[in-house]
């Protein structure tokens, strides 16, 4: 690449966090929603009722157009991804927002789009400063309909992202939901924000779309200008500005070498998850949505490991009825049979936001009323899902598991709930499977640490690392700053792993692992040698992960998990685990 005058431009890198794996090039396109300045100026006291009336009219155009976009995005996504916009109209809706621009408008007599960015970005600030990661979330929220109000203050339509209709890499400071969900995947070719963690809105999206994308590179968006050309490396997390020809040969090598391994991993498809030496693994997939089923099939999956069924309770404005959990459960379980689902309760609290429930607002929620916690003191909402797991148990292979069990006197609990469904469903006259297997989670340490006892009384544990490294280390796991410590190679989560495997076979059931750790192809050799049965991961990483499994053989394996347990240092640990990897798929690390 040469600029103007003929010099060649030199290549820059920036480095963020690969959330979505995947290479692409292209033009950049820088989105900077806020850059045009807005006027001010002061209105006299005659020309308020106009100001106000302005007001009230881009309201109702907001209204409209988050309307429509909802509309949109349920036909092309569903309905779910749709709900999402329920609170933006909440925003646009609030009285106490409301009021407090007319209140300032009366006193600082200054036109409307001022009072209103001043009024609307304090509340958004407020927000930000919360602990409670559901009202910070509410932040971007504030943002994106303050941003379309604007617009239609100025008499400018919102600067659409699908609008741009040449092939693009996108770089924005953070994408809302509203941007990636009208996101046009024609022209898209990755994306990267400044802001943003593996668990934010913008990975999940991509992961789901499957286009290649970079989070948390700073303050970029403000540094670079539309129109550089650029390469995104989705593996690394790497934005490359104006690649050399080196740089590009080695990306086509790259580009061509993933190629043909994905070109491999189809056939894996019909293929069992079996070690070189014969030992078999289960592969199952985590789903979300109904919608990712058909990705499980094809991805080759033994069934469906974690079913994460709190997606259907977030941005709603009712919780869901037995009959619509139901519907949902029997048809997801009868598309997958002859394969097993394990439908995990819900996991609300921590991260993930609780709709309109009016909860009260804890100073941790991740040490808080979250998950199984939050199901034992709502027993009146608990049951209405365990009905319908239990009814959607008589049409499929349906086993179910309780989330954050931090010990025995949880699960009895939630087993004497089920009991009085059970009771109530026989009274009823509906069937079900009697025999429907119960397992739990293990994501607390206090549920590793008492793994014997907990064995006794369920039908298998799935280990949750995501949460058991969170709470371990005591690391926030959505939390940039101390990302460095979030190590899933501490000896701490392997001596953990292997006491809950050592006492799931000690009582004759199964151990699986759900979280990200079963997802990472390196640390597969380290995750069967500590004896794991089962591995849970992304649907679009079953393949790789299935391909690792097939060229392991198992001692090599059981020696890896021996000598890391003796370890102490995790990036020792994990050294170890890549040269295992890389002995025998070196291909899948790339
Ligand atoms: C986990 O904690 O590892 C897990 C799979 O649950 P979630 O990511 O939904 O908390
Ligand atoms: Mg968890």
């Amino acid at each position: 690449m040469s600029d103007e005058a003929g010099l060649p431009r030199a290549e820059i890198r920036f480095q963020g966090l690969g959330v979505s794996p995947g290479l692409a090039r292209g033009r950049l396109f820088v989105h900077r929603p806020e850059e045009e300045p807005l006027p001010e100026r002061a209105v006299a006291e005659a020309e308020l009722p106009t100001e106000i009336a302005r007001f009230e009219s881009a309201l109702l155009l907001t209204r409209a157009q988050i309307l429509d976009m909802q509309a949109k995005i349920a036909e092309a996504i569903g309905a779910k991804d749709a709900s999402i916009f329920d609170a933006h109209l909440l925003v646009v809706e609030d009285r106490t927002l409301i009021d407090e621009v007319l209140r300032t408008l009366e006193r600082d007599r200054r036109n409307i789009e001022a009072i209103f960015q001043e009024v609307a970005g304090r509340y958004a600030r407020l927000l930000e400063q919360m602990d409670d990661p559901y009202l910070r979330e509410r932040s971007m929220d504030i943002h994106d309909v303050t941003r379309r109000v604007l617009m239609n203050l100025v008499g400018k339509s919102t600067p659409a992202l699908s609008e741009v209709n040449h092939p693009h890499l996108l770089l924005a400071h953070n994408l809302t939901p509203s941007d990636t969900a009208l996101l046009n995947r024609e022209h898209v070719l990755g994306f990267a924000t400044d802001a943003g963690s593996r668990t934010s809105h913008t990975a999940i999206m991509a992961r789901s779309l499957n286009i290649p994308a970079i989070v948390g590179l700073h303050d970029l968006s403000t540094r670079l200008e539309t129109g550089a050309d650029v390469l995104l490396d989705g593996y690394h997390g790497l934005l490359v500005i104006n690649p050399s020809e080196q740089t590009l040969h080695e990306y086509e090598a790259l580009a061509r070498s993933q190629q043909s391994v994905e070109d491999g991993l189809v056939n894996l498809r019909e293929t069992a998850s079996t070690t070189a030496d014969g030992h078999h693994v289960i592969l199952s997939a985590n789903i979300e949505l109904p919608e990712d089923i058909p990705m499980v099939k094809s991805s080759g999956a033994e069934g469906v490991g974690l079913y994460r069924t709190e997606f259907f309770y977030l941005n709603k404005n009712d919780l869901p009825t037995e009959e619509e959990q139901y519907e949902n459960y029997r048809q997801v379980a009868s598309s997958i049979l002859p394969h097993p689902i394990i439908i995990r309760t819900l996991d609300l609290g921590g991260d993930k936001g609780i709709g309109n429930l009016n909860l009260p607002t804890e100073l941790n929620p991740f040490l808080g009323c979250r998950a199984i916690r939050f199901c034992l003191d709502r027993p009146d909402i608990f049951k209405v899902q365990l009905r319908a797991i239990l009814r959607a148990s008589a049409l499929g292979n349906v086993k179910m598991m309780y989330p954050l069990i931090s010990g025995l006197a949880e699960v009895r609990t939630a087993n004497a709930l089920l009991d009085d469904c059970k009771a109530e469903l026989r009274a009823e006259g509906h069937t079900f499977n009697e025999k429907m297997e119960v397992g739990i989670m293990i994501e607390v340490p206090s549920a590793a640490l008492c793994a014997p006892e907990l064995a006794r009384e369920v039908a298998f544990f799935s280990i949750g690392t995501n949460d058991l490294i969170q709470y371990s280390i005591a690391v926030d796991r959505v939390n940039e700053r101390i990302a460095h410590l979030y190590e899933p190679t501490h000896p701490a989560i392997l001596r953990l792993i292997k006491m809950v495997v050592d006492a799931a076979h000690d009582a004759g059931i199964w151990a699986g692992v759900c979280g990200e750790m079963a997802s990472e192809v390196a640390l597969t050799p380290l995750l069967l040698g500590l004896g794991v049965d089962e591995l849970s991961a992304g649907a679009a990483l079953v393949p790789r992960v299935k391909r690792a499994v097939q060229t392991l053989e198992m001692s090599v394996c059981r020696r890896l998990a021996d000598e890391a347990l003796r370890m102490a240092i995790p990036g020792e640990i994990l050294v170890e685990c890549e040269k295992v990897a890389r002995q025998f798929y070196p291909e899948l690390l790339s």
